[in-house]
């Protein structure tokens, strides 16, 4: 098997982590950070960004700038409250009612699972060149209070990055693994996780790698967002007063308004008063307008009580659930940004008096516990066991509209439960049966994971058939329905969709689609890169030169030098007339000509009767600098290309090391021979 991946996909930012000799740690992307933004764009080339790339464009080209994805996952037009709707890009229900996201720069428009799939293959991508391997399978964690449509979507946003799913993990669970996988006590821990945009609230009886979660609640439309909308509608209200101009209906108002309102709420975690200062925001009758406003927590405060309460209602469920009280709870483990708020650790406090463990980092604890969890799966980690549970209810409509549950809410999984139907009619061929997943008593009230029907029941009078219908809860909290008849014994496999935001073959096609773009991509990557590298290796030939010809004159080293100026005319010719079939010759031989060239001086250098070296005395202290031969250098670093036409960027081994200091070595007795 290969190597298995953590990742957690969050709301506003991602991270991925992995598994070495034992331990889990996180892979820092190619910018070198080790979270990514979970944002998306495409710029005025049409040309796809991920990460910090796209975040940098939001303000510029809000249009075409995709964040706060995750809160459209798996869910319908009508499901969207209008607080999800308020981003600075478009977002529309397509025929099916399924939410779709308008990019105009490309004219095409995505489902969010799309947008999502390209986060995913970043990470994998930066981490497969980290690891100088192939990555072809994950564990992506999610929300523990994601329904059944969230997670199917959030497995077809892996597949369309062209990712095999080996488990959908918790992240309050992946969070307490973290937090426990290497402990041998045995403790009652509360995991309390505020991200940006989904709140998860967890608690686990850990005792000697077993991990039972006892009860999980959340809110899966609660985070850090929230709070920076209240300060951006405060800014708003009070700059409509004052000028009549709505901000939040021009989308690059907004979208500075959000950014200056989430770096206050940040200021407010630490001071107790911050600046805000927007100038330009709007244009009046009398010229341009700012907003030169102060913003202290205490307001700050005020702005948000209706958000704190909301985070007590599932605190008390999942207390109620569990039949904890406060006092069994051992640890509280914090994880997710908006832990950081002064508020949020007051709140906490209230509910469990001990203080917060301290052992874990809120923003990658959820990718540890991933890569953990990645461990188990593969087998090297061993004597660990998690128990998890379904968050949400899962039940039939029966008459009057009435939910009937037949999973409750916090059943530990895998779990299998079946119920047994029959007609209401005489002769009746087929029955209806609708799915729904949630608390309420009414079904309509909740989550519609789909309806099926059961056909080819064979005549018979009203209430005779019997038809058993299974519902299997997986590991990954996924749900599988099959159905039996009992009287003919024949079994049925029914399938539940209207889950994702995107059928089975709209799946199916833009994995097609991306493979073939892939490929597109790839080359136009890899000729981006051949021209990159030549122009580098161009302005290395030519600070040569010039250092040469300061050094030795004009003809010092004249073959050598010849040999490079002509094979630097060469390189430029083509770059100028983009031939890439002859530049990558052409480098070679300006590679070829450089390293004569560097020999050469080598050996000058070494020669104790050489009529330069009085001249290269006289340079003192620059010598040092212009002998140092930066591009041939003892450089730790592999540039090389892998089989997939990627660079690496590999920290060389010891070994690697040795290798090229003996080829050195070997080198310069040639030297010493050929010049003696
Ligand atoms: P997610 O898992 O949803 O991607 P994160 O755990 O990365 O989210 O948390 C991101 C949220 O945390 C954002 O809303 C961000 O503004 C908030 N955040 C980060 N640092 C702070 C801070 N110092 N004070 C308040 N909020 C913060
Ligand atoms: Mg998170």
């Amino acid at each position: 098997m290969g190597r298995i991946v953590g990742i957690d996909l969050g709301t506003t930012n991602s991270v991925i982590g992995v598994l070495e000799a034992g331990r889990p740690f996180v892979i820092a992307n190619a910018e070198g950070s080790r979270t990514t933004p979970s944002v998306i764009g495409y710029n005025k080339d049409s040309e796809l960004l991920v990460g910090q790339q796209a975040r940098r464009q939001l303000v510029l080209n809000p249009k075409n700038t995709f964040s706060n994805l995750k809160r459209f996952v798996g869910r319908t037009w009508q499901e969207l409250d209008e607080n999800s709707l308020n981003v600075a890009y478009t977002v529309r229900a397509n025929d099916q009612e399924c939410v779709r996201v308008i990019c105009p720069v490309t004219e095409r428009e995505y489902a969010p699972e799309e947008l999502i799939g390209s986060i995913i293959r970043k990470l994998i991508d930066d981490a497969e060149k980290y690891l100088g391997e192939s990555i072809d399978s994950a564990v992506i964690t999610v929300p523990a209070y994601f329904n059944d449509s969230q997670r199917q979507a959030t497995r077809d946003s892996a597949l369309l990055a062209g990712i095999r799913v080996e488990r959908i993990l918790n992240e309050p669970t992946a969070a307490a693994l973290a937090y426990g996988f290497d402990k041998s006590s045995s403790s009652r821990v509360l995991v309390f996780d505020l991200g940006g945009g989904t709140f998860d609230i967890s608690l686990l009886q850990i005792s000697n790698g077993v991990f039972d979660v006892k009860a999980t609640s959340g809110d899966t439309q609660l985070g850090g967002n929230d709070f920076d909308q209240k300060i951006v509608d405060w800014l708003a209200n009070e700059f409509y007063n004052e000028h009549k101009i709505d901000l939040r209906r021009d989308r690059q108002s907004l979208q500075r308004l959000s950014e200056a309102a989430e770096k206050a709420k940040q200021e407010l975690s630490g001071l107790q008063t911050t600046p805000i200062s927007l100038p330009f925001i709007a244009t009046g009758s009398n010229g341009p307008l700012h907003i030169e406003a102060k913003l202290d927590r205490k307001k700050f405060e005020y702005l948000c009580t209706d958000l704190i309460d909301r985070l007590s209602i599932p605190v008390e469920n999942v207390l109620r659930d569990s039949g904890w009280s406060a006092e069994d709870i051992n640890d509280v483990v914090l994880v997710g940004g908006s832990t950081r708020m002064p508020m949020v650790q007051q709140f906490i406090r209230t509910i469990v008096p001990i203080t917060p463990s301290q052992s874990v980092n809120p923003d990658e604890v959820v990718a540890v516990g991933a890569a953990v969890q990645a461990g188990i799966i593969s087998g090297e980690l061993r004597d660990l066991l998690l128990n998890d549970v379904t968050p949400l209810s899962l039940g039939l409509e029966t008459v009057g509209g009435l939910m009937k549950v037949l999973i409750p809410r916090n059943t530990p999984i895998p779990v299998r439960q079946a119920d047994v139907f029959s007609t209401s009619e005489a002769n009746q061929s087929s029955v209806e049966i609708n799915v729904w997943q949630g608390e309420r008593q009414l079904a309509n009230d909740n989550k519609s994971l789909g309806k099926f029907k059961l056909s080819g029941i064979p005549p018979a009078p009203r209430g005779v058939p019997q038809v058993q219908v299974a519902f299997d809860i997986d590991a990954n909290g996924l749900l599988q329905v099959s159905a039996t008849d009992r009287t003919t014994g024949r079994k049925q496999s029914v399938s539940i969709n209207g889950g994702s935001n995107l059928n089975e073959n709209e799946v199916a096609k833009l994995i097609k689609d991306a493979r073939d773009k892939a490929d597109i991509d790839r080359k136009k990557r890899a000729s981006i890169d051949q021209r990159n590298n030549a122009l580098t290796l161009v302005a290395q030939a030519e600070r040569k030169l010039r250092d040469v010809s300061l050094e030795f004159g004009p003809y010092g080293a004249e073959r050598q030098q010849r040999a490079v100026e002509v094979a630097l005319r060469d390189v430029q010719e083509f770059l100028d007339n983009d031939d890439l079939v002859e530049l990558d010759m052409a480098v070679s031989s300006l590679q070829e000509a450089l390293f004569g060239l560097n020999r050469r001086i080598s050996a000058e250098k070494r020669t104790d009767n050489n009529p330069i070296q009085g001249i290269k005395n006289t340079f003192g202290s620059l010598k040092d600098e212009l002998f140092s031969d930066d591009y041939w250098d003892d450089d730790p670093w592999d540039y090389s290309q892998n089989d997939n036409g990627r660079y690496n960027r590999r920290e060389l081994d010891r070994r690697e090391l040795d290798r090229r200091e003996l080829d050195r070595r070997e080198l310069d007795r040639w030297d010493n021979d050929f010049y003696n």
